[in-house]
């Protein structure tokens, strides 16, 4: 089968001379359908980095990525776009939600570009609020809504094309250990039900959840380890 995720050699340098930073440093590693990684490192690690190049935003000095067997790299910047709203789900530290609008018109917000009709977008939006246990909050805006169930809008929001991947970048970083355990048990669930989850976090607790930990140290990966726990039935 066609990994989901294929890296290689993949190397990022911002700068160049006295101020080149290797931000990567020939990071490989594929991961197939229906897997739970988690990246972990310190700060300055290359986490970011990575999770920008793995999610479309960014281009590696050197080295290939083949989303879903597809090689990024020789994609327009206007297939690139298409990419970055179909294919991948991105769910950030700061939720990003549109502030006064409702949770499902912020979840209906990637299918605008879809040329979807109004009544489709809308029960898309409502199956993906449901999927994370929020349809019962659809009409209430951002700041009716405590910080775990921000999140899990966006973790909605980022579900509802249906993406090949979903990634995310110190998804609790914002989040007291009551929130961080509402979102964490919607990733359960998530990957439960086949989802294909890349998750990036300083915090072991957060990382410990995923099927299999990738841990980068100054832009390297130091270890690639699977994880027993309550996913490791049948992650081999
Ligand atoms: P992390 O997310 O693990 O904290 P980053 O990927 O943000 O790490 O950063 C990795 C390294 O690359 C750090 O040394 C950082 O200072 C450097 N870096 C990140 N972005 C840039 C940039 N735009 N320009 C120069 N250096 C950068
Ligand atoms: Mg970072």
């Amino acid at each position: 089968m066609t990994p989901v995720l294929d890296v290689r050699d993949l190397t990022k340098i911002y700068g160049d001379g006295d101020t080149e930073v290797r931000a990567l440093d020939s990071v490989s590693f594929q991961a197939e359908r229906g897997e739970y990684v988690a990246v972990m490192g310190r700060s300055g690690s290359g986490k970011s980095t990575l999770m920008n190049i793995l999610g479309c935003l960014d281009v590696p000095t050197s080295g290939t990525y083949l989303l879903d067997g597809v090689d990024v790299s020789r994609l327009t910047d206007a297939q690139l776009a298409l990419v970055r709203n179909r294919r991948i789900g991105f769910v950030f530290q700061a939720f990003n939600l549109i502030p006064r609008t409702s949770a499902v018109a912020n979840v209906e917000l990637p299918l605008a570009y879809h040329g979807m009709k109004a009544a489709e977008r809308h029960r898309r939006a409502m199956f993906s609020l449901d999927l994370v246990g929020l349809a019962d909050r659809a009409d209430h805006e951002p700041n009716q809504l405590s910080g775990g169930q921000q999140q899990r809008v966006a973790v909605a929001r980022a579900l509802v094309t249906e993406p090949a991947l979903l990634l995310a970048d110190e998804p609790t970083g914002n989040l007291d250990s009551h929130a961080t355990e509402e979102v964490l048990s919607v990733f359960d669930d998530l990957n439960a039900a086949g989802r294909t989850i890349v998750i990036i976090t300083h915090e072991p607790e957060v990382g410990a959840r995923a099927d299999r930990l990738i841990k980068l140290l100054d832009g390297r990966i130091v270890s690639d380890s699977w994880q027993s726990g309550r996913h490791a039935v049948g992650a081999q």
